[in-house]
């Protein structure tokens, strides 16, 4: 799976980062975050600082995800959300 700009992504297991206890705080600078719909397969990249600031930084990766709606479809039913790691340079 390739981002546009080349950002590979990954649920977050591949990462070792446990979506469960990881949270908008305190998930690593690097990581971004792309919304998933199951339904109509849209990818959304998702800005998660200002998701923390609207959910708070303690909101945990899980949490998020179950509030995600798809902007394509209006899908809001098993949204998922995968993780890139912004390149090193
Ligand atoms: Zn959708």
């Amino acid at each position: 799976m390739r981002h546009r700009k080349g950002i590979d992504l990954a649920r977050p297991a591949d990462y070792a980062v446990d979506p469960g206890h990881e949270t908008l705080g305190s998930l690593p600078e690097m990581f971004v975050l792309v919304a998933a719909c199951p339904a109509c397969r849209k990818r959304a990249p998702i800005d998660r600082w200002e998701l923390g600031r609207q959910m708070g930084k303690s909101s945990t990766l899980v949490s998020v995800a179950k509030r995600l709606k798809c902007s394509g479809c209006g899908n809001h039913a098993g949204n998922r959300l995968l993780l890139g790691r912004l390149p090193r340079d």
